[in-house]
């Protein structure tokens, strides 16, 4: 019998191949190629009439309607440029709920009829697409007979153009929208929410004297953790290649606890890879900033410069598809799962958010004067105001199959939501708490427009890293999120659920001071009455300990374990209210984004257990069998030649894969049972009898590896896909 399993192969071919190491031109300044393939405002500005590029900076600015005869001439403008690039297509860009990046290209060339073709981009090829999208998930929202769905150029996310071997492309940021003008993506809900939570921040601005205050942003950055394996390997692993995590796999001998990972030296290998990919980025206009080592072997971090919302969302999808295309090049494989490795630190995506304009600046930071600082605490407050009523809907923004396996699992936030203020700022509202509206300074109160806030630590070694949303010395950093999904979902539901909360505070405050109450009091009464109702929320504590799961449960905060218990939390009648009241989505579309979320959750499940039953089927268990057999053929050999046979290795090997084999069925059947299921019933299936079927198939397997002889072995270890870079 001869077997030379692919893992063997895989490791044999990692040995002889040195892939070609990045060659970094040191002469080059980051600043030379930073936005060299994006059709900036400084392009359009050198290329566009002066009063075309006033407008679009109109629209850009105050997110007015971009005028059709100026559309016209910014895609001249714009395919000038993209053709001087080596552009030979343009596609309009777009982020479906698959939660994927989507683009349907098209030939700048159009046939003029005499045999030849003219290079033609109309301002309305520009604005608007209609790409039969009938394949994308739509929660019902279209039937097949209006199946065509229309992309929408977003003025405010800069085009650009993406390089390829092949050819290089005009790739134009779009929404995707119904022919009803429903929302099928992404981007749409992250623009409409940013509008309203806007207009509610200028009412609370206007407030404290600032007269018709600029629109004001949310800001987004993104810390984006993610696994790097050697591509023979991946190849080797049907379950990475197709699921994008292990489904098999024992834990290595040697994991994480050595933390000699964490900000430890980068491999060469892989410092090539980040250089190159940075340089991939910077020609994008993407700001990558910071790189280290991760916690897992074989992990890694990239956090760009924070910016607008909007942008940071396009601009993380495209960071996700650069790492991609990159790491393949290098000869490795980018995994972003978000726990590509049972029993090794997982992967998220911090999303630091904050909110501010050019004028007032960052409003999460604390000022210097009393009046400030009364500022800046109503804004916390809203905060407060928000993850305490809409944590709910926080929960659900960060749910899917894959981040079920990293949230509570003692490495990630809880799945309960609550905030992390840090000791000073946890403090002072504790102070507003006890000073409620009374004028009189006592001991230890603070008061709003008298006393200036203590320093607010930024100190990193303050950071309660267990903390699902915590604040960090001017902004909040919302550490539930999972590496692999948008931000835009959490970037949706901060934006409404800070437009509620400054709607409540600019409400409660107009009415103060049409009362004639002095304005200080208003304010003080106003953060008083928040933090009585809403201070629940805030937990400074250890969220990974057992006492908070039951503390959590007291204060009344919601402990949504799965994605199962949390996709109900968009429908509920509170949700439909807010995102209908804001203008983000109306009943049909919270809805659909319900049936999606189902749906993705479903045919997640459903793939990683046919593909469990595949793999344990065809290549665990012919493995496993062939040890047996060559045991047994052991045994019968020495039982023949009259000497004594210890049969204890046979006996070990066959209990696991009897187990093995009873596992496997029993998976089959629990996969058939799924059909009896329908909408959330068919998930909360998956969760309860797929996903344990799954694991006990796991175990028999895994406790095989273990025990099965190395040289039968087909599948790629652990150490080797984590050590092996
Ligand atoms: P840490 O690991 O300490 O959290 P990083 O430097 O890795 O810090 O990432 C911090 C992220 O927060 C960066 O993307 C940074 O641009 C972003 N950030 C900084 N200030 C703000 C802000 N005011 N609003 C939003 N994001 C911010
Ligand atoms: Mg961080």
């Amino acid at each position: 019998m001869t077997s030379n399993p692919a893992r063997l192969q895989a490791i044999a071919a990692v040995q002889a191949c040195t892939p070609p190491p990045f060659t970094f031109d040191p002469g080059e300044e980051p600043g030379e190629i930073f936005g060299e393939n994006v059709f900036s405002l400084t392009v359009m500005q050198k290329r566009l009439p002066k009063s075309v590029y006033r407008s679009v900076l109109t629209t850009i600015e105050k997110s007015a309607p971009l005028d059709p005869a100026v559309a016209d001439a910014v895609a001249s403008a714009m395919k000038d440029w993209a053709l001087e690039k080596g552009a030979t297509h343009y596609a309009h860009v777009f982020y479906p709920l698959t939660g994927l990046t989507a683009e349907k290209h098209d030939s700048f060339l159009d046939p003029v009829g005499d045999g030849t073709a003219l290079a033609s981009f109309s301002g309305k090829t520009l604005v608007q697409g209609e790409p039969d999208a009938s394949s994308f998930p739509n929660g019902g929202l279209r039937n097949t007979f209006e199946a065509r769905g229309y992309t929408g150029w977003d003025v405010m996310s800069p085009a650009y153009v993406l390089e390829n071997p092949n050819g290089n492309t005009l790739c134009i940021p779009t929404i995707f929208i119904s022919m009803t003008g429903e929302a099928l993506d992404h981007k749409t809900p992250v623009l409409r929410s940013q509008q309203a939570m806007s207009a509610q921040a200028k009412r609370v601005l206007s407030l404290f004297g600032h007269e018709e205050p600029e629109n004001v942003v949310a800001f987004c950055g993104p810390e984006q953790e993610y696994f790097l394996v050697d591509s023979h390997f991946f190849h080797a692993r049907p379950d990475l290649l197709n699921a994008g995590r292990t489904l098999f796999g024992a834990k290595p001998p040697k994991g994480q606890e050595f933390d000699d990972h964490y900000f430890g030296a980068i491999p060469e290998r892989v410092l090539g890879f980040m250089m190159d990919t940075e340089r991939e980025l910077f020609k994008l206009g993407i700001p990558a900033k910071t790189r280290h080592n991760e916690v897992a072997p074989g992990q890694f971090e990239v956090a760009p410069m924070f910016e607008r919302a909007n942008e940071a969302s396009d601009h993380q999808q495209l960071t996700m598809t650069t790492f991609r295309a990159v790491a393949k090049k290098h000869g490795m494989e980018c995994l972003f799962h978000e726990k590509p490795f049972a029993g090794v630190n997982g992967s998220g995506k911090h999303v630091n958010f904050s909110i501010g304009n050019s004028e007032q600046g960052n409003l999460l930071l604390p000022g210097d004067t009393p009046h400030e600082n009364a500022q800046f605490l109503v804004f916390c407050a809203a905060v407060i105001r928000a993850v305490h009523l809409y944590g709910g809907l926080l929960r659900v923004s960060v749910a899917s199959a894959s981040n079920d396996h990293r949230l509570g699992a003692n490495e990630a936030p809880p799945a309960i939501i609550s905030i992390f203020l840090g000791d000073q700022l946890a403090d002072v509202f504790d102070q507003i708490a006890k000073g409620g509206a009374t004028r009189s300074k006592e001991k230890g109160t603070l008061m709003i427009g008298v006393d200036t806030l203590p320093d607010l630590s930024k100190d990193p070694g303050d950071r309660n890293r267990t903390s699902p949303f915590a604040f960090t010395g001017n902004r909040f950093e919302f550490r539930a999120p999972g590496s692999l999904q948008t931000v835009a979902g959490p970037m949706v539901i901060l934006n409404t659920i800070m437009a509620e909360a400054l709607d409540h505070c600019a409400t409660v405050l107009e009415a103060a001071v049409a009362d004639g109450t002095d304005f200080d009091e208003a304010v003080q009464q106003l953060l008083t009455s928040i933090i009585s109702d809403h201070g629940a929320v805030i937990f400074n504590g250890n969220g990974y300990s057992e006492e908070w799961q039951v503390e959590a449960e007291q204060r009344g905060l919601k402990n949504l374990r799965t994605t199962v218990d949390a996709l109900p939390e968009l429908v509920t009648p509170e949700a439909l209210e807010l995102f209908e009241k804001y203008g983000v989505f109306n009943e049909r579309e919270m809805h659909s984004r319900y049936e999606v979320g189902i749906e993705q959750y479903v045919m997640t499940v459903g793939v990683e257990a046919n593909l469990t039953l595949e793999i344990g089927s065809t290549t665990v268990l012919p493995a496993a069998i062939r040890y047996q057999t060559e045991l047994a053929s052991n045994v019968a050999t020495l039982k023949a030649a009259g000497v004594e046979a210890d049969t204890s290795t046979l006996e070990a090997v066959t209990t696991p894969l009897t187990a093995l084999r009873a596992g496997l069925a029993a998976l089959s059947s629990a996969i058939e049972g799924a059909h009896e299921h329908e909408g959330i019933e068919e998930a909360a299936y998956c969760r309860d009898t797929v996903l344990p079927a799954m694991a006990a198939v796991r175990e028999a397997a895994d406790e095989l590896e273990g025990l099965v002889a190395d040289d039968l072995w087909p599948l790629p270890t652990y150490q080797e896909m984590l050590y092996i870079l």
